[in-house]
């Protein structure tokens, strides 16, 4: 799944959040696209390299032409990044800590939850990475063109518009003490 997506699903997991967690729209919108943030800096620009583009960042076709990319420090950084495993060391400690802790863990589940069943083949996530275990998705949305990209973007984006429609009506039980207190 793109990036841009992925940011909105979790601005999405923000607007449900309850409205006293400070910053939730932006707490939503970066946890929810940190894990491709290894993509970004370190996977995109090598493989980049390593096709010998004149920019240094690699597209789709790339990994099906390079699939040694697979062995380098790089993907692995990824797939860490990409595990329930590193998830659930990395946030759980923390749940209980504040409700902000809750949404950015929720968030950056949301990413990994939608990458799941959107890689196949050998470019499979591995949920419980470093354990390895390839799990064999559905579909293939890291391949898609700017069409589709365009198309699961925009969807998202009405959701987003949704949920937020809802939020005016619907309150958790801390929103509505605030608007009585208020
Ligand atoms: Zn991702």
């Amino acid at each position: 799944m793109d990036t841009a997506t992925h940011a909105l699903v979790g601005l999405i997991c923000g607007e449900l959040a309850p409205k006293d967690i400070k910053h939730r729209h932006l707490i939503g919108l970066g946890f929810g696209m940190l894990p491709d943030i290894t993509n970004l800096i370190l996977v995109h620009p090598y493989l980049g390299l390593l096709a010998g583009h004149t920019i240094p960042f690699a597209g789709g076709q790339d990994f099906i032409d390079f699939p040694q990319i697979l062995d380098h420090w790089t993907y692995h950084v990824w797939l860490l990044s990409h595990s329930l495993l590193f998830w659930a060391i990395a946030f759980l400690p923390f749940w209980r800590r504040s409700p902000a802790a809750k949404l950015a863990a929720i968030a950056y589940a949301s990413h990994l939850i939608a990458d799941i069943p959107s890689h196949t083949g050998i470019y499979g996530l591995e949920p419980l990475y470093p354990i390895p275990y390839i799990f064999d998705g559905w579909f293939d949305a890291w391949l898609w063109g700017p069409g589709p990209i365009v198309l699961s973007i925009a969807i998202t984006a009405f959701v987003y518009l949704f949920v937020r429609q809802l939020r005016k009506r619907y309150h958790w039980p801390s929103e509505r003490i605030l608007q009585r207190t208020t």
